[in-house]
């Protein structure tokens, strides 16, 4: 079998885990297979090296930024591939841009737009096992470039499909994909398996398995990625083209501690305001999550909600203000003790009363809901930062996930 498998940071921390993950390379060679290793850098080496950046200048030079940020990957390959080499398996440490990944010229950011595995290839070819710096290509017009924070996920993938690969397999310090974060709810399971969309919407719901235009990637080039873990032998969490109707109602419930709920009260009720307050937010680069408007009050005004990232809060603050005396709105109202809890699930269309369960559940805990949002696979609430927890303990529960 050819198999691509990709180790996080977290799998790469110090040398004594480079040892542990070469010896476990070597065995999967000696049982026959063709590996080709992926590597993020070691530990916490990508952040290390943004700080250093931000000391001297960064982010004024976008193209040099990302050159610096490749270094952290070509360390921890050039190490796996001397210990591997030292072992006795064959290894050669090979570059994003060597390994034919070419990309957009977006910095920091890059898409691939097109793999040449030739170079793989003729390294298989000759039995040397390449290890290869995650997170990087090289531009069309020959500039280094990396793809996102968490990119290696997408190195990794891309170069399974390229080299049309038996397997995909990404290893990190979380035994796959949960019907919950573990850390907050302790009966979660790992998943046996989960489509991308479902993929998808936990991880733009906070679950950071995997990176998301990684996924997209393998939705689009129908890898199927097994996610798993470094340190535990369990089978982790396939992710793939999952066509049967789901059993179950709900796969997995995901929460967002990260957000921040902005109203706009008494705004005027006439055509045109929602479109004001949410065009003048997406110029100044701000993500709406979820909007909503209330109903009318008699005096002919509406309210408007929104929850935007925390991040964002303080241009989406700026931004609302501006808005709301633009229109003549009576106040702003900004609440970031907020969370969203996410029920999702390709049953979830095809389920009745999935957001029934999941209201009747909050309010038997005597949470309130303060938004609700749904979609094809997709049921969210808001409710207060401190019912949290709680809340997502409740869900997991009524859904049955801990059976
Ligand atoms: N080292 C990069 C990061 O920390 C890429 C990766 O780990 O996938 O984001
Ligand atoms: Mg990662």
């Amino acid at each position: 079998m050819r198999i691509v498998q990709k180790y996080g940071g977290s799998s790469l921390k110090d040398l004594d885990l480079v040892r542990m993950v070469a010896a476990r390379i070597h065995k999967t060679v000696q049982n026959g297979h063709q590996v080709v290793v992926v590597v993020s850098a070691m530990g916490d080496t990508t952040d290390e090296l943004l700080n250093k950046a931000l000391q001297v200048d960064g982010p004024s030079s976008l193209s040099n930024l990302d050159f610096l940020m490749m270094t952290g990957e070509m360390q921890s390959a050039a190490l796996m591939a001397m210990e591997l080499t030292r072992r006795g398996c064959l290894a050669q440490a090979v570059s994003g841009a060597q390994a034919g990944i070419r990309t957009d010229q977006v910095f920091g950011q890059a898409r691939i737009v097109d793999v040449d595995p030739k170079f793989l290839e003729s390294l298989l070819d000759r039995g040397v096992t390449p290890v290869v710096t995650g997170f990087q290509g090289v531009s069309v017009e020959g500039f280094f470039t990396t793809l996102g924070r968490g990119g290696s996920d997408l190195t990794a993938i891309a170069l399974a499909s390229a080299l049309k690969a038996d397997s995909c397999e990404i290893y990190s310090d979380v035994a796959g994909v949960f019907t919950a974060d573990p850390r907050m709810v302790p009966q979660a399971k790992a998943l046996e398996a989960l489509s991308y969309d479902e993929m998808l919407e936990l991880a733009s719901q906070g679950a950071q398995v995997l990176q998301t235009q990684a996924v997209l990637y393998a939705r689009q080039s129908g890898v199927t990625v097994n996610a798993r873990s470094t340190f535990e032998s369990q089978a982790g969490t396939r992710i793939e083209t999952l066509e049967v109707d789901a059993p179950r109602p709900v796969t997995a419930v995901a929460l967002d501690t990260h957000l921040t709920k902005l109203g706009l009260v008494g705004v005027p009720d006439r055509p045109g305001v929602a479109a004001r307050a949410c065009e003048r937010l997406s110029e100044a680069g701000v993500n709406i999550d979820l909007v909503f408007q209330a109903l009318s009050h008699e005096n002919a005004r509406a309210d408007i909600a929104l929850t935007v990232a925390d991040r964002d809060r303080p241009k989406a603050v700026q931004v609302c203000q501006a808005t709301l005396t633009e229109l003549g709105g009576l106040a702003l109202v900004v609440d970031g003790d907020i969370a969203k809890i996410s029920a999702v699930g390709f049953g979830v269309r095809n389920h009745v009363g999935v957001a029934a369960t999941l209201f009747r559940s909050l309010a038997n805990a005597g949470i309130n809901i303060q938004m609700i949002s749904t979609s094809e696979i997709k049921v969210s609430c808001i409710v207060a930062r401190q019912d949290a927890q709680r809340a997502l303990n409740q869900v997991h529960d009524a859904f049955g996930l801990d059976a």
